[in-house]
């Protein structure tokens, strides 16, 4: 098969995903390339012993789409994730975003493009404990706007979380601190936090993996919902595989490459 190539895509007007036979996964194939990334490779150095981890990853994301990665422990599932959240560099190999390649950015560039363009939510959500909920999903728009200017528009910013932290259904939890909060409710201040900027592309490494399976299916549905009504473009780590059929794709990575399931 021919690399999908970012310069023979995007369509004029994005075409609607068509549903599969069964109306549950959509067909994105007709819409433009949103994430891409060639022939990653990564190791790690433990000592003097290299451990390969990735060798050779090539993936594509649609624009609109919902994909799930799954894959043995260890498979990698998360150095990927880490690599396409610039979280981290390859040692070779191109990854790029609407266009424009992400994996060579100076770290200024790869705040920036997290701060604004890709959120990020994780097992263990990673909230901030002397921050009230409301806080948590504020802290990105201070870091990225800088105190000052943070403050002269402060009525937006706090409008604009109170607006995201509805979405994900935590009005009455805007005060709470993340140890007075449920697991499901933790995830759900991270989803909110990870949107305040609306970004275009959620990653998310196994977030349900910390959740009992009701709440699980719960954060899956908010994450269909926001896919849905918000066009957020979703690539989900889970080691579910009930999870991940309902997603509009899944791919597996074995032996470091990525097999089409
Ligand atoms: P997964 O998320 O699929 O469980 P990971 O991407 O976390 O897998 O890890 C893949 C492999 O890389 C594992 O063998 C792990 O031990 C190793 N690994 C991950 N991060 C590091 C690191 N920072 N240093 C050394 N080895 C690592
Ligand atoms: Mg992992």
């Amino acid at each position: 098969m021919s690399q999908p190539s970012l310069a023979d895509q995007q369509p004029a007007v994005r075409l609607r995903p068509r549903y599969s036979a069964n109306g549950k996964h959509r067909d994105h194939s007709g819409a433009s390339t949103l994430l891409y990334a060639k022939n990653l490779v990564k190791s790690y150095r433990k000592g003097p012993i290299e451990v390969p981890v990735l060798k050779g990853v090539d993936m594509e994301v649609r624009q609109g789409e919902f994909l799930s990665i799954v894959g043995q422990s260890g498979s990698g599932k998360s150095t990927l994730l880490h690599l396409l959240g610039t979280l981290d560099a390859p040692d070779q190999g191109e990854i790029y975003f609407s266009d424009r390649r992400i994996d060579n950015l100076p770290s200024r560039g790869r705040d920036v493009l997290r701060n604004q363009h890709i959120g990020m939510i994780f097992q263990f959500y990673h909230l901030l404990p002397e921050l009230t909920t409301l806080e948590n999903v504020l802290a990105p728009r201070m870091i990225a706007h800088g105190v000052v200017r943070y403050w002269l528009e402060r009525k937006k910013h706090l409008e604009d979380a109170k607006e995201v932290l509805e979405l994900v259904g935590l009005s009455h939890r805007l005060d709470h601190r993340p140890r007075e909060l449920s697991g499901g409710e933790m995830q759900r201040a991270a989803i909110a936090r990870a949107l305040v900027a609306h970004p275009q592309l959620l990653l998310a490494d196994e977030p349900t993996g910390n959740l009992d399976q009701k709440i699980g299916r719960e954060i899956l549905a908010l994450l269909q919902r926001l896919n849905e009504s918000r066009n957020l473009t979703v690539v989900m780590v889970t080691h579910d595989q009930g999870l991940a059929r309902e997603t509009d794709r899944i791919i597996r990575l074995a032996e470091g490459r990525v097999e089409q399931a």
